[in-house]
């Protein structure tokens, strides 16, 4: 776990660094707070969501793929699909889960409360796309925890990667 740990905070790191480049070099609007102020809070958040996942989650995605494949459970493990169908299918999947998950964050009003949060940055930027509430974070890992287990996804693209 602890190389997919580095795999995801590396590759969560490297999106931020180019579009927070391509931010600064091409702005689209004129900011009114400091980038400093805004992302000592923003990324703050995204620190203390990820200690309060770890407190408060028993498993995370990826566990929960490597959990589907140990015990043959999920749509993927049942038919057998090959690998190039199935890497398609879980981004589509669970692209449209947390799609709709928003959808469903902003319609029902005790969600909204939580959601809100996110849409309250007074300014847009990349940090804007990780200020999220706590507890949408832990209810929204819970959604991808069961989405991956209906699947069976994720699991072999895992291994198809960690081949190289
Ligand atoms: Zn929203």
């Amino acid at each position: 776990m602890e190389n997919s740990d580095s795999i995801r905070l590396a590759i969560f790191l490297s999106v931020l660094i180019i579009c927070a480049v391509w931010e600064w070099c091409a702005p689209r609007k004129s900011r009114t707070r400091s980038r400093w102020l805004r992302w000592t809070n923003n990324l703050g958040l995204v620190g203390f969501n990820s200690l309060t996942l770890a407190l408060v989650m028993p498993l995370l995605a990826i566990e929960s793929a490597i959990i589907a494949a140990e015990n043959n459970i999920g749509l993927f493990h049942w038919l057998e699909l090959p690998l190039w169908l199935t890497i398609p299918i879980s981004v589509v999947f669970l692209d449209a889960a947390i799609y709709f998950q928003h959808l469903v964050f902003h319609r029902v009003p005790l969600l909204w409360r939580l959601h809100r949060m996110h849409h309250a940055d007074r300014d847009i930027d990349v940090t804007t796309g990780a200020r999220f509430h706590p507890i949408e974070i832990v209810l929204s890992m819970w959604i991808k925890v069961a989405i991956v287990m209906l699947l069976g996804a994720l699991l072999s693209e895992f291994w198809y990667l960690r081949s190289y």
